[in-house]
């Protein structure tokens, strides 16, 4: 605990309560192991490194891996926190919790592809980046999302924390970080680039720091270092200065004393100009846990006391890992002093290293009561896992007289969530079912035709048509090659394209869409109203989901056979543009919602040569290398008549969702049409709703109509295009 914080857990008729509820009664109630986290502890501990550090307002962003569960990160984001992540998994978590993108600092050595892409496409605050090889992916990700990143360098200054040597993370030989000379070269980089923006640097020395010298050693390098990139004409404008703020596990055993250390660094950082960012994360949710368990039996050898409980290493594992140190009390207040007795605590984890004391004198303990290990707030839950195949503990909040649970104790079931058996292996084998999936064997290299038929859903979205295929087992490797054999409507089963659903690590699932080209448009309004509806007939997601496509999340609802998609807030490229076609000059409105659209508006839209003037638009110069979809709209009794000729169908097509919303918001900014917009097509009636802010911009844009199944059925994949490269 902190010196002055309050505890929240404490003894009242003998009985540990948390805040003011008993303890045990939660344990009764919710079983054992279980974490119990105290809201008030949680807020002391935030308000106290805000107080400690007010004169400079610092950015606390609190650091999610100490503890990454989404209500006690809603807790923190609602007092003001931004959040410090090293992976896509922590910013996703992040984002859940409501953390605010631009709040949300990302360090870490080994950040991939994967993850930086979904950052920067979330546009976060700050890349605390940590390699040359690093930095060069940044800026190559960003020129091709044209999206700006602002960079700090993360700085290994060599200063030792004096903690446990694998929470050490400033040291030379530590895999954190640059040192200056690098940082130094890598700075100028930054600077030259157009799509990167310098602004700041970052140090984090390690955790559990309870002494100021290694910080201000530390901030003593920094700032000369800073000194010395503003010579060189780079002034930055936040210092990042980690986290690492220890708290007191043992009594007797002080704190880091955070008052003294605000007030050593105020004139420095204040000199600097700079803004401060704080990342801690121990010192606001360690003192605000504790994991509740059962004791199942004593058993004594020769002189050694061995007290085995119900939680295990796996789901605390610091004391195995670090040697590290955690009171442990007993629910019922013991009487007294009492006669301690010296015993190991011990879990049920086939390891020796299964303990959480050792040769610790603890009050009489008997079987069946309930013991408190206190202090488990911090990299506790979040470092736990599943070894000896024992689910993860349940969690939960208290709040004053109040509880509840916000982790759910996992079941056996979701031990085998994720496996599957491929059955093939064991046709002879009659064993008894399990609840595990069943998967099919994905050759090495080999290039083979689809065995087996392919089962699919037809479903069509006013007037545009796909095949739907769960695809989550990636038995379709070869999407493009699919689509160009699937979707030509005298060989193949005939539609404008094919949805693959597959998982994702960040919504509910991931849409692929194909053309019969083969090329993977980024998003399809149709498509997704489809792929939405599919997957809550399958039973992937209820109602409500969200899902993943390349130019973003789609938010959806289902009610019947009507789905009503959140889209992207589009951009406006251009209104007014004007091309010229050689037999004249055509005035239309270039927008982006989700693909590119040209829309023009005309007094006849039936009247239109379609496939002659859209082609002729689509490959213009104006719109190349992308090309356009174009849409031609007309307006009569303030519903808009469309035709789409679209880009990978290369023709007309019965509607286009994106091309609607396209004309709709076209039709606002220039007829003043309000939402919603009633649109007609060729295919059916669609509505698009939006909400305006300023003069052009447009958010909680919406696309609403139905999504129907004509059928469904199986590809039996005798097609030999595809047979060359499909699986
Ligand atoms: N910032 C970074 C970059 C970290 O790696 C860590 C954890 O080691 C922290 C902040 C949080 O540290 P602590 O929980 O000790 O405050």
């Amino acid at each position: 605990m902190p010196a002055n914080r309050k505890s929240h857990f404490h003894y009242k008729a003998r009985q540990l309560f948390c805040e003011e509820v008993p303890v045990g009664q939660v344990a009764e109630e919710v079983g054992t192991p279980l974490y119990l986290y105290s809201y008030n502890s949680l807020i002391d501990g935030y308000r106290e490194v805000c107080h400690a550090f007010s004169k400079l307002s610092p950015l606390i962003c609190y650091s999610v891996k100490a503890n990454a569960n989404l209500t006690l990160c809603r807790i923190l984001a609602t007092e003001g926190a931004g959040a410090d992540i090293l992976s896509g998994g922590e910013l996703y978590k992040a984002l859940q919790a409501g953390f605010p993108p631009q709040k949300i600092v990302f360090a870490g050595p080994g950040k991939n592809k994967e993850e930086i892409e979904y950052a920067l496409r979330e546009n976060i605050f700050i890349f605390n980046v940590e390699s040359p090889g690093e930095l060069r992916l940044i800026e190559k990700l960003s020129r091709q999302l044209n999206q700006s990143a602002k960079i700090s360098l993360r700085i290994n200054p060599d200063v030792d924390p004096k903690t446990h040597r694998y929470i050490t993370t400033g040291k030379r030989e530590n895999k954190f970080g640059l040192d200056f000379d690098e940082a130094e070269k890598l700075y100028s980089q930054v600077k030259k680039s157009p799509l990167l923006e310098p602004v700041g640097i970052h140090f984090h020395l390690g955790s559990q720091i309870t002494s100021l010298q290694p910080y201000l050693r530390a901030l003593e390098k920094i700032l000369d270092f800073l000194e010395l990139l503003k010579e060189k004409g780079l002034n930055l404008k936040y210092v990042d200065m980690g986290g690492g703020f220890g708290i007191s596990y043992e009594e007797g055993k002080l704190p880091l004393n955070i008052m003294d250390l605000a007030e050593k660094i105020y004139p420095l950082i204040k000199k600097t100009g700079a803004k401060l960012i704080l990342e801690p994360g121990r010192f606001l949710v360690g003192p605000a846990g504790v994991l509740i368990t059962q004791v199942l039996y004593k058993k004594n050898r020769g002189k050694k006391r061995f007290i085995i409980v119900d939680a295990g290493m796996n789901d605390l594992i610091r004391p195995s890992l670090y040697g590290a140190y955690h009171q442990i009390k007993k629910l019922k207040e013991p009487h007294g002093a009492g006669s301690p007795e010296v015993v190991d605590v011990v879990g049920p984890v086939c390891e020796s290293g299964d303990f959480f004391a050792r040769e610790r004198p603890l009050p009489q303990i008997t079987e069946g009561e309930y013991l408190a290990i206190m202090d488990t707030g911090a990299y506790c839950f979040s470092m736990s896992f599943t070894y000896n195949a024992r689910p993860r503990p349940a969690e939960v909040l208290v709040k004053k007289d109040q509880w509840w649970i916000i982790r759910e104790r996992e079941t056996y079931k979701d031990l085998i969530k994720e496996e599957s058996i491929p059955e093939e292996l064991f046709s002879s084998f009659r064993g008894s079912p399990s609840s595990s999936k069943s998967c099919s064997a994905r050759p090495l290299g080999e290039k083979k035709a689809l065995s087996g038929p392919i089962p699919f859903t037809k479903l069509q979205g006013s007037g545009n048509d796909f095949i739907v295929i769960d695809n989550r087992s990636q038995f379709i490797k070869n999407g493009p090659e699919f689509s160009r054999t699937i979707c030509p409507r005298k060989i193949g089963i005939g539609a404008d394209g094919v949805l693959l659903l597959e998982k994702s690590r960040v919504a509910d699932f991931k849409m692929r869409i194909f053309n019969p080209d083969g090329s993977e448009p980024a998003m399809c309004g149709n498509g997704a109203r489809c792929i939405a509806r599919f997957a809550h007939l399958k039973k992937i997601v209820g109602e409500k989901c969200s899902f993943e496509t390349l130019s973003g999340k789609i938010f959806s609802q289902v009610k019947k056979n009507r789905v009503r998609i959140r889209m992207k807030d589009p951009s406006i490229s251009q209104l007014n543009l004007e091309i010229n076609l050689g037999d004249g000059s055509y005035t239309g409105h270039f927008l982006d919602t989700g693909v590119p659209h040209f829309v023009l508006f005309v007094p006849e839209v039936e009247k239109i040569d379609l496939p002659k003037m859209g082609s002729r638009i689509r490959y213009h110069g104006k719109f190349q290398p992308e090309g356009t979809n174009v849409d031609f709209a007309e307006i009569k009794d303030d519903t808009v008549r469309m035709r789409t000729y679209e880009r990978g169908v290369e023709a007309e097509t019965l509607s286009c969702g994106t091309g609607a919303v396209a004309t709709a918001l076209a039709a606002n900014l220039v007829y003043a049409l309000n939402s919603p917009v009633k649109i007609k097509t060729g295919g059916g009636d669609l509505k698009v709703y939006f909400q305006k802010s300023g003069t052009h911009n447009f958010t909680q844009v919406s696309l609403e109509g139905k999504a129907e199944v004509v059928y469904e059925g199986k590809w039996e994949g005798e097609v030999s295009q595809c047979s060359k490269d499909v699986m």
